[in-house]
């Protein structure tokens, strides 16, 4: 089988474009491959977090994405924080990492210059830790919206380079993108990416969102003055709704087109935030359960963490070797 391996960060509340550009298909991979998940919070902190906020977002999260169908019988699914080899690779694979290479990341430049006050060396070495995240457990495949794309290219190229600095050590891991919905875009401004940690709670629809939110927000989504319903260049806001509504109901653009003919926005908007509400009621349910159950998260995390240290480590201890660090016996 082969090892697929992501993460998300507990850096606010989980939303549609995690949701549809990385995480809806994690249940339906637990068969075919040996997936390992990630709640990826020292991530987290390269962005200033209020402490209890911090945590408490990070047990909503895993119990999220419990509530996606992560199966900890069939696959690990573990805090980063509670896994030391994430940082102990990290700060190896920085000295691999050239200054170069991470100056040209372009989610650095968008975060630093929405950070401005707190441009940290954490966010600039993000992409090393990420690494590490991926190469400590050989993944062979990273399931990720397609801004992480850069961030994998890195990956592998710091794989590859070590490998031939000393000899086959990682597994080159590739990306793996969805079709469609592997960039969701902003409800309030269309040419920016969703994100968690948005200050525009508006433009993102969280997936713990009720029915009422969700549908205030698909009816207040910035859309165009034509009033028709196709793909085109210039219709930022139609193309992310028709992305996100060809994703849950696996319609082609073409079909949608048909199926709005003659109809306005309004009720081109009525029907995504609909098929929205559908698509989330049974994880919203589900979450419900489980965030009641913090013992068996606490459970859930500890085991986890315990299983993916003993996975981590062999990669890591290898690592040590061939660097020339000295061993104890
Ligand atoms: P933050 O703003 O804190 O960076 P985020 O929303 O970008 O939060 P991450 O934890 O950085 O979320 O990313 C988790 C996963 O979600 C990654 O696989 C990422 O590629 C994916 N992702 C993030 N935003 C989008 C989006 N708008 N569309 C599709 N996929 C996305
Ligand atoms: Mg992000």
């Amino acid at each position: 089988k082969k090892t697929v391996f992501s993460a998300i960060q507990p850096s606010g509340s989980i939303t549609l474009g995690n949701f549809l550009g990385a995480w809806r298909g994690c249940a339906a991979m637990q068969d075919e491959y040996r997936c390992i998940y990630a709640l990826a919070d020292l991530h987290t902190i390269t962005v200033r977090q209020e402490p209890a906020k911090f945590r408490k977002n990070t047990l909503e999260a895993y119990a999220l994405l419990l509530a996606f169908g992560i199966d900890v019988e069939k696959s690990l699914f573990f805090i980063q924080s509670q896994v030391p080899a994430h940082a102990q690779l990290a700060w190896v694979l920085n000295c691999y990492t050239q200054f170069g290479e991470l100056s040209r990341m372009t989610q650095f430049k968008d975060k630093s210059a929405k950070h401005a006050d707190n441009i940290n060396a954490g966010l600039f070495t993000y992409p090393s830790l990420m690494a590490a995240d991926i190469l400590l457990y050989q993944a062979d495949l990273v399931p990720v919206g397609i801004d992480q794309k850069q961030h994998i290219e890195l990956a592998r190229n710091i794989a590859e380079r070590f490998n031939a600095l000393y000899s086959p050590t990682f597994t080159v891991p590739e990306g793996m993108f969805p079709k469609t919905g592997a960039k969701i875009m902003s409800l309030q401004d269309p040419a920016k990416k969703m994100s968690k940690s948005d200050d525009n709670a508006n433009g993102c629809v969280y997936v713990l969102d009720t029915p009422d939110d969700i549908m205030r927000k698909f009816k207040r989504a910035v859309t165009d003055s034509e009033a028709r319903v196709h793909y085109a260049e210039g219709k930022d806001g139609i193309n992310n709704l028709m992305g996100i509504y060809a994703v849950l109901t696996g319609k082609s653009y073409e079909e949608i087109e048909r199926e709005f003919e003659g109809k306005g926005y309004g009720d081109f908007k009525e029907a995504v935030g609909q098929t929205v509400v559908e698509e989330l009621a049974p994880i919203q349910e589900k979450f419900r359960r489980l965030i009641d159950s913090k013992d068996y998260l606490e459970a859930c995390y500890r085991e986890n963490a315990q299983k993916a240290t003993a996975i981590a480590q062999r990669t890591l201890n290898k690592v040590m070797k061939k660097v020339g660090f000295l061993q104890v016996k």
